[in-house]
């Protein structure tokens, strides 16, 4: 039985899904999940990422973490993790720019989590050298400081939709018309997380809320904020999430989010506002959300891209410079993506994101 027919007797039987539950199924299902069974990244997958456009990314992540590890007196052992490390490119790069850095390499424990089994068979050969440890959840995480990045992960987290009507909400639910699915609202009703968004939005605004990247945000927050350490978190999104950015993507085209569940990458924006407000209620300090272009910018993005041009043929200089647009230029990636820095309240801010 497809995954379309499995969802769509469930919801003749059970009534309208919410957004978050088909998101789950769709992208997290044990046998027709789209991330469980399958690597979905790159030229001949569905999206690519910036550490598969460039390794100058990876890199410069790795630097901006490792002198954090430095300003806060290179605790020892620490937890190097990563959220969602897809094909493990982006920790591979981390990896090789800080293997100069005294002692970072012999203090660090390399923890990943990742939920996709085909995926973790990925990482597994790309990082064979530093014999990482995966667990599925961030509640696992090992009680120490934490030096961590998450690129693209909490916009793969289930979100919820609700329509503002008058002084209430109407959530959007997936029902079933014909032999296909469909988008309805359910009735309106109040709901305690929408509280504080009634001051900024109007009658017909349409909000998203991800409960599901609360508790994460919670836990990595409270590790950094109790043992040190920092986080990097970067995604598309913004300050506070307003309007539908529901979205499907295969083989690189948009695609409708409700045709060929667990065929299709399913993601929404992240809203990164009530992401800063958990961690400041860890106690542990945030940076300015940065757009991702001014991030780079600041770790040297420009100077790497020149050391790197000198031994490359010109074609490979070409893709160079178009990778390096493609990371950093407002029009590309370089605004649209974003990053926010969790470090603690007695320490510096990670490099690149200082006020
Ligand atoms: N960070 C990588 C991959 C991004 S794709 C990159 O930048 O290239 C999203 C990643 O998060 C995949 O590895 C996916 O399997 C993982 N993922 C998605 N939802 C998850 C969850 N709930 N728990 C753990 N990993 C998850």
């Amino acid at each position: 039985m497809s995954l379309l027919d499995q969802l769509i007797a469930r919801i003749r039987q059970d009534g309208p899904m919410r957004i978050s539950d088909y998101m789950s199924e769709c992208l997290l299902h044990p046998h027709l999940g789209y991330y469980t069974t399958r690597d979905p990244l790159g030229a001949r997958g569905d999206f690519t990422t910036a550490p598969e456009i460039s390794q100058m990314f990876g890199e410069l992540i790795g630097l901006s973490l490792a002198q954090s590890w430095m300003d806060q007196g290179k605790p020892e052992p620490f937890a190097l993790v990563e959220l969602g490390p897809g094909r493990g490119t982006l920790m591979a790069d981390l990896l090789r720019a800080s293997r100069a850095v005294p002692g970072f390499h012999d203090a660090a424990q390399l923890v990943l989590v990742e939920a996709s089994p085909a995926l973790r068979d990925v990482q597994t050969q790309t990082l064979q050298d530093y014999a990482p440890r995966w667990v599925g959840s961030v509640s696992d995480l090992p009680e120490m400081p934490t030096f961590l990045v998450a690129n693209e992960f909490f916009d793969a987290l289930p979100i919820r939709q609700f329509l503002r009507d008058g002084a209430g909400w109407r959530e959007r639910l997936i029902g079933v018309e014909g032999d296909s699915l469909a988008f309805g609202l359910g009735p309106i009703s109040e709901h305690v997380a929408l509280r504080a968004r009634v001051q900024n939005t109007k009658d017909g605004d349409l909000v998203e809320l991800c409960a599901a990247a609360i508790p994460i945000i919670t836990t990595i927050a409270g590790r950094i904020a109790t043992h040190g350490g920092a986080a990097l978190v970067v995604d598309y999104g913004d300050w506070h999430s307003l309007g539908d950015t529901f979205q499907a993507l295969q083989a690189h085209e948009r695609a409708n989010p409700l045709q060929n569940p667990g065929q299709a990458d399913l993601t929404a924006h992240v809203d990164f506002e009530p992401l800063a407000h958990a961690a400041r209620a860890e106690g542990c300090a945030h940076t300015r959300l940065t757009p991702q272009g001014v991030f780079l910018e600041r770790l040297g993005i420009t100077a790497r891209a020149r050391s790197l041009a000198g031994s490359l043929g010109e074609q490979e200089q070409e893709s160079l410079i178009a990778a390096h647009r493609r990371l950093t230029h407002p029009k590309e990636m370089g605004n649209l993506f974003k990053v926010l820095g969790l470090y603690p309240a007695y320490a510096a801010p990670p490099p690149g994101l200082e006020p």
